[in-house]
C-alpha cells in the first residue's frame, strides 16, 4: 500500500499524483461502463444502497489511498449522471472540457488561496489579468471596468444587489417574472424588500417604466438567458429606462453571458454594457466544472464596497509596501484559484473558440426544435432563444415522462412550469459536440415514455 499521507505538492508530490491519478481515471472508466447509460437506473434506492454498502464510509482504520480512490471513483461514476452524454440535458449542468479539469490538478496541488498575496503570488496576478479580459469582454468601451470571481450566478446576483444597496440603502429590487430565484433570495439576505415583479414573458420596458415611475430608488435585475427558456430581456431598452429613472441595472447573464464571445451571437446581448453590473457563469457556457462564476462591474470603483481589513491578511503597512490587497476581491476569505482553469481554458480555445462552442449549442437547439415540429405527437413551446428547447407530449403527462426516463437512467431531461401553470419538458443543450441527430432517439423515447408505467419514483 502506498503512503496515504503523501503530499500533492513539494518535490515528490507529482510522483505520488502520477501513481494516484491513473486509479481515479480507471475508476471513472469502470464506473461509467457499469452504468452504461446517461444516468443510474432504478432511481434513488439503488444509488443509496451503493453507498450504504460501504458502511462505515469512514472506518476507524483507513483502507488506504489506493483502495479509497478506486472504490469511490468507480462508485461516483457508476451513480452519476454524465453531462458529457447528450441525453443528460436537464439543467445548465455543463460537460466540463478536459483542459479545464486537467488545469485544476495544478490548482489543487499547489492550493493557492486567493485571500492574500503571500498565499497566491502568481495565481492572483493571473486572476487579475484574466478578469481584466472578462471585464473588457463585458464593457469594451468603458475606461475602468473590473470583474471578480464568484461561486456562480447566486453569489453574483447577491453582489449586484449588495453594490446597489451600498450606494443607496433604501434601494428596492425590481425584476422580471422569469428572474432567477436567487434574486429574491439575495434581497432577503441583504434585508431588502421583496422584489417588485415586472410582468411579461421578457421584461417589458413600458411596464418597467411605469413601475419605476411609482417606485423610489431601485435596482433592476434583468436576465440574459432565463433558466426556464433561455429568453433574453430587451437589454438596451431596459438600460435606457433605468438611466431615465436613475435606477441601477444588474444583468443576470449567468446563462447567456458567454454569447459575448461570438460575433454572431453578441447582438443578442445588445445593450448589456448599459448595465452597472453583470453576472456570468463559466460553469454553463464556458464548460468549466462548478464553481466558475464571474461578476463584472462597469466601474471598478463600485467594488470598493467590498473593502475589508484584517491585520493578518492585508495590514496597512503591507499594502503601503506594495503587497496587493486581495481581500476586498470577494465576500469570501479563503478562496480557490478558480480563475486558473478558466484562464487555461480560454487561452487554449481563444475567445473565438469559446464563441464557436456557444454557437454550436444554439444551432443544435434550433435544429432540435425543427425536429420536434415534425412530430405530430409533440408540441414545441417556441423558437429557442439560446440553447434551451421546451416541448411536451400533446397527449399525456410531461412530469410523468420526465420521471420515467430519469428512473430508467435513459435520459435526464428538465421541466419548466409555464403559463398558465402547465409542465413542459426542457432540453438544455450544452453539449458542444452533439448534433440534432443525437436527439432524435431521445424524442422517440419521450413519445414512448408517455405510455410506460411509472415505477419506483412515482409521485
Ligand atoms: C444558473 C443561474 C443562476 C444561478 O447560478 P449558480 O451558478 O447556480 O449560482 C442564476 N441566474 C440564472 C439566469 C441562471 O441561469
Amino acid at each position: 500500500m502506498g503512503d496515504s499521507t503523501a503530499l500533492a505538492g513539494g518535490p515528490q508530490g507529482h510522483e505520488r499524483l502520477a501513481e494516484l491519478i491513473p486509479l481515479v481515471l480507471q475508476g471513472i472508466a469502470t464506473g461509467a461502463a457499469e452504468r452504461a447509460a446517461p444516468g443510474p437506473a432504478g432511481g434513488p434506492a439503488p444509488v443509496a444502497a451503493s453507498v450504504a454498502a460501504l458502511e462505515p464510509l469512514v472506518p476507524a482504520r483507513g483502507v488506504g489511498a489506493e483502495q479509497a480512490l478506486s472504490e469511490l471513483s468507480t462508485l461516483l461514476a457508476a451513480g452519476s449522471v454524465d453531462p458529457a452524454d447528450p441525453w443528460c440535458a436537464a439543467h445548465l449542468h455543463t460537460p466540463p472540457l478536459a483542459v479545464g479539469v486537467a488545469a485544476d490538478v495544478a490548482a489543487g496541488a499547489l492550493n493557492p488561496s486567493m485571500d492574500s498575496w503571500d498565499q497566491a503570488p502568481v495565481a492572483s496576478e493571473l486572476e487579475r489579468a484574466f478578469l481584466a479580459t472578462i471585464a473588457r469582454l463585458c464593457y469594451p468601451d468603458e475606461a475602468g471596468p473590473d470583474a471578480v470571481v464568484t461561486t456562480g450566478g447566486t453569489e453574483s446576483n447577491l453582489l449586484g444587489l449588495l453594490l446597489a444597496r451600498e450606494q443607496n440603502p433604501a434601494v428596492r429590487p425590481v425584476c422580471g417574472r422569469n428572474a432567477h430565484h436567487s434574486v429574491a433570495r439575495a434581497a432577503w439576505l441583504l434585508g431588502l424588500p421583496v422584489p417588485l415583479v415586472v410582468e411579461g414573458e421578457r421584461m417589458d420596458p413600458y411596464a418597467l417604466d411605469t413601475v419605476l415611475a411609482e417606485t423610489g430608488p431601485a435596482v433592476v435585475v434583468a436576465t440574459a438567458g432565463t433558466t426556464d427558456t433561455g429568453d433574453i430581456d430587451p437589454l438596451r431598452d431596459l438600460a435606457r429606462i433605468c438611466h431615465r429613472h436613475a435606477a441601477r441595472l444588474h444583468v443576470d447573464a449567468s446563462y447567456g453571458g458567454l454569447a459575448l464571445c461570438s460575433t454572431k451571437l453578441r447582438p443578442l446581448l445588445d445593450g448589456i454594457d448599459g448595465a452597472d453590473s453583470i453576472a456570468l457563469d463559466l460553469h454553463k457556457f464556458g464548460w468549466q466544472s462548478v464553481a466558475a462564476g464571474l461578476f463584472a462591474t462597469k466601474k471598478a470603483v463600485d467594488l470598493k464596497a467590498l473593502t475589508v481589513s484584517a491585520e493578518y491578511l492585508n495590514a496597512e503597512d503591507d499594502t503601503e509596501a506594495g503587497l496587493p490587497d486581495l481581500l476586498g476581491r470577494s465576500i469570501r476569505t479563503s478562496r480557490r484559484p478558480d480563475a486558473f482553469r478558466m484562464a487555461v481554458t480560454m487561452r487554449a480555445l481563444g475567445i473565438e473558440g469559446m464563441g464557436e462552442l456557444v454557437e454550436r449549442c444554439c444551432a443544435t437547439a434550433r435544429e432540435v426544435a425543427d425536429a420536434i415540429r415534425g412530430y405530430p405527437t409533440l408540441e414545441l413551446w417556441g423558437e429557442p432563444a439560446l440553447s434551451t428547447v421546451l416541448f411536451r407530449p400533446r397527449f399525456g403527462d410531461a412530469a410523468h415522462v420526465r420521471r420515467r426516463l430519469l428512473e430508467a437512467g435513459t435520459a435526464i431531461i428538465g421541466r419548466a412550469t409555464m403559463p398558465p401553470g402547465e409542465v413542459w419538458l426542457k432540453l438544455t443543450l450544452l453539449h458542444p459536440h452533439a448534433t440534432a441527430a443525437d436527439y432524435l432517439g431521445l424524442l422517440d423515447a419521450t413519445v414512448a415514455a408517455v405510455h410506460a408505467p411509472e415505477g419506483a419514483v412515482a409521485s
